[in-house]
């Protein structure tokens, strides 16, 4: 999962390293002050400060002097350091950012890591020793930011929700996994106590309805369902008026899999969603279809208001573009990741996890 991202921004890093050596060193002095409370212990203390300075790995290259008057000491240490101007940073973020295309991550994203690092590198001296570490932690708070959408507890939301179920549907182009991630859904819901119905919305796609009753009957689950060709808002209406007479606590509504540009089809899923009033409209999007799955889910978004995302496939996409890209984009949250063709191949999206996966 997401090894080529994670290869390609290491190999960039280093070499960011290696073009640093050209900016010249620059030499500061930095001269610290230390205010002995006891003359006795101005000695002891003194030694101890030389000595905690000798042994300081990073960045202090030399200890000059250390000179002590009466009460007051000063401690002068030589520092080499890089400042790195404006086009030498452009210069640098070449490698990074190439890395970054390659791994499909969407432009304005590149750009805001870039605006970050810029923030945090340029015009500042960074001591020579501690360059490699500053710009992984900028860009690990960088990527992190991208992270930082509001996200959705379901299992809370529906147990919040008591006198009426909650309802969920289902968006995204046909393939990208609507069917699998709600059937990974339901199994998630089921093992927290929750009771689930299925909606069979997908009245176009030939198997559609039959691939979400076999769903239903391995996991001991309802599915409400029309014949082909049928209206899917009908079908939606019927499922939830089922779930409320039976106290079903969630109902997931599959839809078809649809293109933007297809206006019948969008129309279609507007009623559906007009009909079923959601409390939960979520994109689901292909990982490994990078850019496209960002514009995807930007386009469904114009049409339907979404609220959050469910990322398929990521056991299977080397790059993660579509995974960095994708909240910062549409300003929604990842709320899942599909790992897999099982049910239980099925993550809570989680920042932390996602950055480690890039050894950030
Ligand atoms: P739909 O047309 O959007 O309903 O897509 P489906 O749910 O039918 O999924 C299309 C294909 O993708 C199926 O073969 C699924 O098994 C596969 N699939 C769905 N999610 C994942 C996932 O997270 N990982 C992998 N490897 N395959 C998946």
């Amino acid at each position: 999962m997401f090894k080529f991202l994670k290869d390609k921004v290491k190999g960039a890093i280093s070499k960011i390293n290696e073009k640093v050596e050209d900016v010249p060193d620059e030499e500061i002095e930095v001269v610290e002050e230390i205010v002995e409370k006891k003359e006795e212990k101005k000695e002891e203390n003194k030694e101890e400060k030389k000595e905690e300075l000798e042994t300081k790995p990073v960045g202090v290259e030399e200890v000059e002097e250390v000179k002590s008057k009466g009460l007051f000491g000063k401690i002068k240490q030589k520092i080499i350091t890089k400042n790195i101007s404006n086009e030498k940073f452009d210069e640098l973020f070449e490698d990074l950012e190439f890395a970054l295309l390659e791994n499909n991550v969407a432009l304005e994203v590149i750009d805001k890591i870039k605006n970050d690092l810029k923030v945090e590198l340029v015009d500042k001296p960074i001591k020579r020793k501690e360059i490699e570490s500053k710009i992984l932690e900028s860009l690990k708070q960088s990527i992190n930011n991208l992270f930082e959408v509001d996200s959705i507890n379901i299992v809370e939301e529906v147990k919040k929700k008591k006198d009426e179920p909650y309802v969920i549907c289902f968006v995204g182009v046909n393939g990208s996994g609507k069917t699998t991630s709600i059937s990974k859904l339901a199994n998630h819901l089921k093992s927290k106590g929750l009771s689930v119905l299925l909606v069979a919305g997908d009245t176009w796609r030939a198997a559609s309805i039959q691939q979400l009753e076999e769903h239903g009957k391995n996991l001991d689950i309802r599915v409400i369902k029309h014949n082909y060709g049928s209206d899917p808002a009908a079908v939606a209406f019927d499922g939830i008026k089922a779930a409320k007479s039976n106290n079903v606590d969630v109902v997931l509504i599959d839809t078809a899999g649809r293109q933007h540009s297809n206006k019948d089809l969008m129309r279609e899923l507007e009623k559906i969603i007009r009909v079923s009033t959601p409390d939960l409209k979520l994109f689901v999007g292909e990982s490994t279809t990078g850019n496209d799955c960002v514009l995807q889910a930007q386009q469904f978004g114009d049409a339907v208001e979404l609220d959050g995302v469910i990322l398929t496939k990521s056991d299977v996409d080397e790059k993660g573009g579509a995974a960095i890209s994708i909240g910062y984009v549409t300003g929604k949250p990842i709320l899942f990741l599909g790992t897999g063709q099982e049910y239980e191949d099925f993550e809570e999206f989680n920042a932390d996890k996602f950055l480690k996966f890039l050894d950030l």
